[in-house]
């Protein structure tokens, strides 16, 4: 066998292909079999594939035309391939229509973001790569790819796993609510087979997916024949997509009222502190986060198909400016000290800041990666990302630029003003960073399985993270930064606000569709409130102790935190 690697593509791409040299290492050695490894795509010659019996992709795919050219010879001629995740990504620019096709048809569109683990559905559990697993089992953290046109319209495909539609809505930027999505397949007129496993260094954390992938080493390697006939699976709905950002709704501390992204119609909602319907705002084409100065009693949303921020005028509600910010704005903050407003694009690692003042626009050279989420403290804003282990801490007056070493795989950050520190969740590993703001040193709280969300108790100081694996929020004491104790949520939190006039906490489970209250004092849970569909962000009122959640087809609950009665502002059909 043959495998090969590149070192020089995504971080996540090189761990996996990593991990998987070792796991193919061990096969090899336990089942007799001799594995070659190479990172230089020249060995993709008819010479060297000559006596391969089986040829692996783990990371990449060629782009020379004469390796190409051999690998087609080699797989016509009854050669044997096992893709995985990277190594069929294909889109406009890959130019290489035979691989498509041997690909049975099926073409990259997009993918969910960040990783997760997701349920499959065996669909063939009599084949050989699925006799030894179960009908259904637990996969680890990876990014799935949605495919169109996808494989399963291929009448000579064999689709072996599915994505199950249980996980819906999976994805906590780019959410994927619907749809099929093939993960393991073959083409049955080749001796191949794809997986869409392949991202990060969880891949081989399960053993029954352990077994899937020695069984496709097994099936492809001893020389099986192409499988027969075809599934008879049939055809159905393409994935459905939408991005989103727990930023998607805020609340203005100074006037009260909560400002509310609806995504797909392209407007913001106004709510007044109880949250009563005041107004809508028109704004650009998907709209996903919003930041406000409370100072100046500004809004600014990021819309993320019309490349610009819409400022909005608090007092009167209408728009005072679109500024142009660069392509796929996503994460946006008010940096209140400075009246500077710092947005992160999508694939960019280039910062716009807009100056409070003039609403002129400048584009900075931050580094700070493909920034996800952003915060503010006095006149610094720090920026996270999930592939660097590092945050990025811009200095507002200077634009000097400094880096704090964290571990990788960061989603969330949170800033309080009150005892200077920056809390900083890493998906990736299940921690929590807390760094001194003033000194920028930094101390690791292990909390819960993907912790994805923060929020903190102003007049506590106590910080809440949701950890949406474990089901549960972990309670950091603000002071000795320990964790204190641990609350169970419902399904997935991906959400959570504080009400420090009442320390009441709101944790939103998006799969569920609900709301857990807990008592931020006594860390209980107070009660549990069913809100629209897929509520994924929230904010509250810590005067009116009204909280305020936005779920994925824009719809608005409000919940009061005294009583727990909740009523629907707009529904998902509201105009
Ligand atoms: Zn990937």
């Amino acid at each position: 066998m043959l495998a090969f690697y590149s070192e020089n593509t995504e971080p996540d791409h090189v761990d996996f292909a990593k991990d998987a040299l070792k796991f193919l290492s061990q096969l090899a050695a336990s089942e007799q079999f001799t594995l070659e490894t190479t990172s230089k795509w020249d060995d993709l010659n008819s010479e060297r594939l000559k006596n391969c019996q089986l040829v692996i992709w783990l990371n990449e795919s060629p782009t020379n035309a004469e390796q190409r050219r051999a690998f087609e010879r080699y797989m016509e001629h009854g050669g044997a391939w096992l893709g995985f995740h990277a190594a069929a990504y294909n889109d406009k620019d890959t130019k290489w229509p035979w691989f498509v096709d041997f690909l049975g048809g099926a073409v990259f569109e997009t993918n969910s973001w960040p990783p997760l683990p997701a349920h499959l559905i065996v669909d063939d559990p009599v084949h050989p790569v699925t006799v030894k697993v179960p009908r259904s089992f637990e996969s680890p953290a990876n990014e799935w790819y949605v495919w169109n046109p996808s494989p399963r319209l291929n009448k000579d495909v064999r689709v072996l796993v599915t994505l199950d539609p249980s996980n819906y809505p999976i994805g906590l930027k780019d959410v994927l609510t619907s749809g099929d999505l093939p993960v393991v397949w073959t083409n049955t007129k080749y001796k191949m087979l794809y997986m869409n496993m392949g991202h990060g260094d969880k891949i081989f954390t399960s053993p029954v997916q352990n077994q899937l992938i020695d069984s496709a080493v097994n099936w492809l390697g001893i020389g099986a024949a192409p499988s027969e006939g075809t599934a008879a699976n049939g055809i159905r709905a393409t994935p459905n997509g939408i991005r989103i950002n727990p930023n998607g709704i805020a609340l203005n501390p100074e006037t009260g009222k909560f400002y509310a992204v609806n995504t797909t119609k392209e407007i913001v909602n106004v709510l007044d502190g109880d949250g009563g319907l005041l107004r809508r705002v028109r704004v650009g084409k998907e709209p996903e986060s919003i930041a406000i100065n409370g100072v100046t009693n500004r809004i600014y949303v990021a819309n993320g198909n019309s490349a610009s921020v819409t400022v909005i005028d608090g007092e009167t509600d209408k728009v005072i400016a679109n500024v142009p910010v660069g392509d796929l704005p996503y994460s946006i903050a008010v940096n209140q000290a400075m009246n500077k407003v710092y947005v992160s694009r999508t694939f960019s690692d280039v910062t716009t800041v807009i100056d409070g003042q003039t609403n002129i626009a400048t584009p900075l050279k931050v580094g700070a990666g493909d920034a996800v989420a952003e915060a503010s403290l006095e006149g610094g804003t720090y920026f996270i990302n999930y592939e660097s282990p590092q945050i990025t801490v811009l200095d507002g007056t200077s634009d000097h630029v400094s880096k704090i070493k964290v571990p990788t795989h960061l989603w969330a950050i949170a800033a309080n003003p009150a005892n200077k520190k920056i809390y900083a969740a890493s998906v990736g590993n299940g921690t929590v960073t807390v760094i001194d703001g003033k000194s920028l040193t930094s101390k690791v709280a292990n909390v819960g399985k993907l912790p994805c969300a923060i929020a903190l108790d102003s007049s506590s100081a106590a910080v809440f993270v949701a950890n949406y694996g474990s089901h549960n929020v972990s309670v950091i004491d603000g002071n000795t930064n320990l964790v204190v104790t641990t609350v169970n949520a419902g399904p997935n939190p991906q959400a959570i606000a504080v009400d420090s006039g009442n320390h009441r906490v709101f944790v939103a489970n998006t799969h569920a569709g609900t709301v857990t209250v807990l008592d931020g004092t006594n860390k209980t849970v107070v009660g549990s409130v069913r809100t629209g569909e897929g509520p994924f962000a929230i904010a509250v009122n810590s005067k009116t102790h009204k909280a305020v959640t936005l779920g994925l087809k824009g719809d608005l609950s409000v919940i009061d935190g005294t009583t727990l009665a909740k009523w629907s502002v707009l529904g998902p059909q509201s105009k």
